[in-house]
């Protein structure tokens, strides 16, 4: 007899994956039974995530892309929904410091970078994935955005113009869903002990930091089906307590 029990894995896209709280994002979904889509430049980064999520006994599906590619953006998207007809849950994580200086120093290949991969790929993700999300039972988003989206302060412009831009274009989607089953969030990290962080701040002792994993236990609570919530911003450090 067929064990009709089983319940169906939920199908998670994770971009920047590859590193950092995405990667940690990853690998709990995984843990938790989901199959994770999981996006990022660096090939041989996600090869070493797909080894310990099958080690986990769940699955990967890897997607090595630069999320500057918008084409690519929209191809990823087609696919999902003929392979798929769904998706469960979108984690858009990726991101970059980009120039931290006087805004009159920045030069403008940088500012657009960070404007880019921090704001532009989300916009073509929504894009992208609305129609497979839409099909989906507790369609389920996150996006990371950073304290200074709210509290901008000097030398980080171009980094928390993104932020910002990513906050309100987050909150317009939710809003848009408000009555429908699409639940669309903001999560801040606070300070994580990742890479971008030893950037922003070098003299700081990174021991000092939650680590990835822990900040993600609580990012990944967004993307499962018991979230109600729309259009919070939901802070690491609030709900961790710390
Ligand atoms: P990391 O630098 O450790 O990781 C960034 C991830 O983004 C990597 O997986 C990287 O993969 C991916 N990425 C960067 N550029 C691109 C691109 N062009 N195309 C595809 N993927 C890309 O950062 P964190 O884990 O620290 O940050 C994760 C999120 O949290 C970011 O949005 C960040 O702004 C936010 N945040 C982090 C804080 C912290 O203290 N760490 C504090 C507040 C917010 P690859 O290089 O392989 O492409």
């Amino acid at each position: 007899m067929t064990d009709t029990s089983q319940k169906t894995p939920r199908l998670v896209l994770v971009t920047g994956a590859s590193r950092g709280i995405g990667r940690a994002a990853a690998l709990h979904l995984a843990r938790q039974g989901a199959i994770v889509i999981a996006v990022a430049r660096s090939k041989a980064a996600l090869e070493k995530l797909d080894d310990e999520i099958r080690a986990l006994g769940s699955e990967a599906i890897l997607v090595p892309m630069d999320l500057k590619d918008t084409k690519g953006i929209e191809t990823l998207g087609t696919i999902i929904a003929e392979r798929f007809g769904r998706l469960d849950g979108f984690v858009g994580n990726a991101g970059i410091l980009g120039t931290i200086g006087p805004i009159d120093t920045c030069g403008p290949r940088s500012f657009e970078e960070t404007i880019a991969v921090n704001l532009t790929a989300n916009f073509h993700l929504i894009r992208a994935l609305a129609p497979s999300l839409n099909k989906a039972e507790a369609p389920r988003v996150v996006f990371v955005s950073s304290g200074v989206a709210r509290a901008p302060r000097a030398f980080w412009g171009p980094y928390q113009a993104a932020k910002a831009g990513l906050e309100a274009l987050a909150l317009a989607w939710a809003d848009e869903n408000e009555n429908l089953k699409l639940r669309v969030n903001l999560f801040n990290p606070g300070g994580t002990r990742t890479g971008m962080r030893a950037e922003a701040m070098p003299g700081e002792d990174p021991m000092t930091l939650p680590s990835a994993e822990d900040v993600a236990a609580e990012l990944v609570k967004l993307v499962s089906a018991d979230e109600t919530r729309t259009g919070a911003l939901v802070s690491y450090r609030d709900v961790a307590g710390v």
